[in-house]
């Protein structure tokens, strides 16, 4: 399981949505989700 960055929740990389920031993929529950870390990546993204 991955961590949606956004909610936290445990998301399933195969039927998640994604985005790539920085070589390294992200996970989302939701539409909404992925959009809030797309508008501000570095606000979630992992260091
Ligand atoms: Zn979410």
């Amino acid at each position: 399981m991955e961590k949606d960055p956004v909610c936290g929740m445990d998301v399933d990389p195969k039927t998640a949505l994604n985005a790539v920031h920085e070589g390294r993929s992200y996970y989302f529950c939701s539409p909404g989700c992925k959009k809030q870390f797309e508008e501000n990546p570095t606000q979630y993204a992992k260091a």
